[in-house]
């Protein structure tokens, strides 16, 4: 019998169906709420996760891994696909193809020194351009940091000489950097060559980094592999077009919202997710979705696409995901006068009408904030995003590539998931609780 049938079949007997609840019966069902989501006991069972295997969190744990797929039911809705690619497409054409061939700051380094930097810190979490820039300046001040032969013979200095101590994990990281290096000592090369060792297949790389536990997964390797090639340095490759786009919430987000992804029920809780069985759904189909994108966007414009789905990443991420999607227009309402204005900057504090007007020094207190395409003047805060203003490639944008798509599917509301981490002093690992024993959980 299922654990959801005998779940329901406590609670129902909680109660007779007539009469209003006592407290008394109140007390059961939240302990049977409590012990069916929360608790194990011995016996029952384990499920594999990481490597390693672990007991079950709670009978709703092992229905949820079982059935999340089924109950979730998500799917790749074609139609919107093909709006989004027309979108895609529409930018390309507008921008000649620099939308998505952003290319970020070297900081002074050649294609050899940036290649061995991110190579060697991008299995570590340094993400984005920021980062970069610290690990340059690191590799400026005393570049045998990032020697292959000293990271070999003393990884834990390398990881000290990063900056990648404070965070935490710390043995897990030295073996990461000691597994790479090796890889690259092995194979009798540099970062900067290391595709030749692999016939110029970025699939039989990534094959090959993901199997030596150094630390790249799936969206690492893929982001690193991308940026290799947007920034020229490595080119003549093969198998580009297999690197997706990396998910994240920004990606989720857009996708849920223009309905290139739909959920049969809106998602759940992270509190509900045990060992994120529905973050990861939601991420895997969500690069499905961006590569079928792609795919309708290659087979109507042949001529006019990008190389791989993984170019989608700055636009889709960077600009829509966390310039336009996202509730950047304010409105004003002015302290002293009845008027009401909208502005591009929530941290505004004065009645711009009354300046403009001459009235100097009225104060005005922003009353909401609310996303540019929801507002006829949404205008306002794309015109001043920093895509729009200082990047110069579509300076006469006034809403969001996106706004009638979503004008259409009407979901501009939907959240992406969020996840609990299985291991780690706030995962589900630390959180157990046996039946009858009361306690459990997290605690921040
Ligand atoms: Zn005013
Ligand atoms: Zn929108």
């Amino acid at each position: 019998m299922s654990e959801m049938k005998i779940f329901l079949e406590k609670i129902r007997s909680c109660w007779d169906g007539e009469n209003e609840i006592t407290i008394d019966e109140a007390r059961k069902v939240v302990k049977e709420i409590n012990e069916f989501l929360y608790t194990n006991y011995p016996g029952i069972g384990d499920t594999f996760a990481l490597g390693s295997s672990y007991p079950y969190f709670s009978d709703f744990h092992r229905y949820w891994e079982e059935n999340h797929k089924e109950i979730l039911n998500i799917k790749i809705n074609e139609t919107k696909c093909e709006s989004v690619a027309d979108v895609m497409h529409g930018i390309f054409v507008e921008t000649e193809g620099q939308t998505f061939t952003n290319i970020w700051n070297m900081f002074g380094l050649s294609n050899e020194e940036v290649c061995r930097v991110r190579m060697l810190t991008a299995n570590q979490d340094f993400r984005g351009s920021r980062s970069f820039e610290e690990l340059a300046k690191i590799y400026e001040d005393d570049p045998t940091i990032f020697d292959l032969e000293k990271i070999q013979s003393s990884p834990d200095e390398f990881i000290k000489d990063i900056g990648a101590a404070k965070l935490s994990q710390n043995d897990k990281r030295i073996s990461y950097a000691k597994n790479l290096v090796n890889l690259l000592i092995e194979k009798e090369t540099e970062p900067f060559a290391i595709l030749e060792k692999y016939n110029n297949s970025v699939m039989g790389f990534k094959d090959d980094l993901l199997a030596r536990q150094t630390g790249y997964g799936n969206k690492k390797a893929d982001m690193f592999i991308r940026d290799m090639i947007v920034l020229n340095i490595w080119n003549d490759v093969t198998g580009f077009e297999e690197i997706n786009v990396a998910s994240d919430v920004n990606t989720m987000k857009v996708a849920l919202r223009t309905g290139i992804i739909e959920t049969e029920i809106p998602l759940v809780s992270s509190f509900l997710d045990i060992f994120c069985y529905q973050y990861g759904d939601v991420d895997d189909m969500n690069a499905s979705a961006w590569r079928k994108v792609w795919e309708i966007w290659k087979e109507k414009y042949p001529t006019e696409c990008i190389k791989s789905p993984c170019l989608m990443d700055y636009f889709i991420y960077d600009v829509v995901g966390k310039q336009f999607c996202k509730p950047t227009l304010a409105i004003f309402k002015c302290d002293e006068c009845e008027h009401t204005f909208k502005w591009h900057s929530g941290r505004n504090k004065t009645c711009q009408v009354c300046h403009a007007a001459g009235i100097k020094n009225v104060r005005a207190t922003k009353i909401a904030s609310v996303m540019p395409c929801m507002d006829e003047e949404g205008s306002i805060a794309i015109q001043k995003s920093k895509f729009v203003s200082q990047e110069g490639l579509m300076p006469y944008l006034q809403a969001c590539p996106f706004k009638t798509i979503c004008d259409s599917t009407n979901k501009r509301f939907l959240e992406p998931p969020k996840s609990i981490s299985i291991l780690g002093q706030t995962g589900w690992t630390s959180a157990y609780a046996e039946k009858d024993k009361g306690g459990g959980g997290l605690m921040s």
